[in-house]
């Protein structure tokens, strides 16, 4: 069972979450926690000013954070003594680099581990906490560490076992880790994902829940359609590629480890422990609608590069992708034809620069204020006539570019910013007017 930052962002938030623990004690459940909420944020900020020379600022943070976590458990003062003492270290080095910056995020995480197995004891659980750079080994990539599955699969044993047949909860912060000679580590922000796959995959978990503040994965955006079902089962490869429209559910990649054993991953609202949630699984089960969920991103720039030195020419793809590549800006829908190639960008951080370099390949054109909309569904693998339903309630929207194939189980297309909400409900309105009871059921 997995907590994130909103599930133990305060006191009444941590005794939802413990209760949540208690109803499933039979089962012998073993929790990773997130950081209190925005706590990983606030250190990397406090360490970042403290390196700067900043070390007044540094220190309030510090200060706010202390009286956060002082509320929460009475033993925190040593913790934050040597915190105070790491911000002071990095004020006089002036600098803060990834190892450092992993030492300083780990706080948040050791504290709110603490706090929870404190708090399930409190409440008059057998509960134990076990210090994840203990078990969780890692190589030494700082800010995203890979963990050492067979050291790390001993260690977790070797901690957790016993206790949990003991029938004892096991509680670990999630996100960090140790290298084998016992350097703090980080797998990378929103890692606790990670850890619970982890800690779920060695162990061989029946399932992995993670608790969080929404429902589940949908059939689209509530806020576009606000009769949007929840979707109570989805494959992992579906939930991928839903992953690039930023819902606020986890990154699937994160849960790979359990996924690949088998292991079933729950996403549920851990402020409505009642629900049913999403199943996350390794084989898609059958449905009977074609798709699963709508997914939308607005904000979407499209770049077409047209030259007639493209015709039977090799070597341009190459030359294009390397502009893109020199800028680490991502490339998310291509199409070619013969003399010219359309794609997307979601960021326009670079795209002055991106241009200048463009333009020696060919003309360039830009279109900006473009939105993605992505159907996703294994059906779409088997099922012909995907495009003509989809394009079939939208006559009078002018599509942009379509792309289809690459992954068969999604069928995406760019339509002008201004006209995705209405294509959103039109498709939303057809594709669910009748809806699989098995996979969907209404939100809230
Ligand atoms: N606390 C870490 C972060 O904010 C890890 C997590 O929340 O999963 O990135
Ligand atoms: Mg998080």
């Amino acid at each position: 069972m997995k907590f994130g930052g909103t599930s133990v962002e305060d006191a009444a938030a941590i005794n939802r979450s413990c209760h949540i623990v208690e109803q499933r004690l039979p089962r012998k459940p073993f929790v990773v926690v997130s950081a209190i909420g925005g706590a990983t944020n606030n250190l990397l900020e406090a360490g970042a000013l403290a390196a700067r020379g900043e070390i007044g600022k540094a220190m309030e943070i510090a200060e706010r954070l202390e009286k956060r976590h002082a509320e929460l458990l009475e033993s925190t003062a040593e913790q934050f003594i040597r915190l105070r003492e790491l911000l002071k270290a990095l004020g006089a080095i002036g600098e803060f680099s990834p190892r450092t910056q992993d030492l300083v995020a780990s706080y948040g995480e050791v504290l709110s581990s603490l706090i929870f197995a404190d708090r399930m004891k409190r409440l008059g659980f057998d509960a134990v906490h076990v210090d994840a750079r203990q078990c969780l080994i890692t190589d030494d990539r700082f800010g995203k560490a890979s963990p050492i599955v067979d050291i790390t699969t001993v260690r977790l044993e070797e901690a957790a076992r016993p206790h949990l047949n003991a029938g004892r909860v096991v509680v670990m912060g999630g996100y960090i880790g140790a290298t084998s000679t016992g350097v703090t580590t980080t797998l990378g922000r929103g890692g606790s994902d990670y850890s619970a796959a982890i800690v779920g995959a060695t162990l061989n978990a029946e399932e992995i829940q993670i608790w969080t503040d929404v429902d589940g994965m949908m059939t689209t955006d509530p806020r576009i359609v606000p009769t949007a079902w929840k979707v109570r089962e989805i494959s992992f490869d579906e939930a991928s590629e839903l992953a690039y429209f930023g819902a606020k559910v986890l990154h699937p990649l994160t849960v790979l480890p359990a996924v690949e054993k088998n292991i079933p991953v729950y996403i549920l609202n851990s402020r409505k422990p009642v629900g049913t949630g999403t199943r996350i699984t390794r084989e898609a089960r059958p449905c009977r609608n074609l798709i699963k969920s709508i997914a939308v991103k607005k904000g979407i720039t499209v770049l077409t590069v047209s030259s007639s030195r493209m015709l039977m020419a090799h070597g341009f793809l190459k030359a294009l992708f390397e502009v893109f590549d020199r800028h680490r800006t991502s490339v998310d829908m291509v199409a070619t034809s013969e003399v010219s190639v359309s794609l997307t960008l979601d960021s326009l951080s670079s795209l002055d620069a991106i241009l200048e370099d463009l333009r020696p390949l060919g003309d360039v054109e830009i279109t900006s204020k473009a939105a993605l909309i992505c159907l996703v569904g294994n059906n779409l693998k088997y099922t012909p006539g995907v495009a003509r339903r989809a394009f079939g309630s939208l006559p009078d929207i002018n599509i942009l570019m379509v792309s289809h194939g690459a992954s068969n189980i999604n069928f995406s297309f760019i339509v002008d910013e201004k006209d995705a909400t209405t294509a959103v409900q039109r498709l939303h309105a057809d594709f669910f007017n009748e809806i699989d009871p098995e996979v969907f059921e209404p939100a809230g």
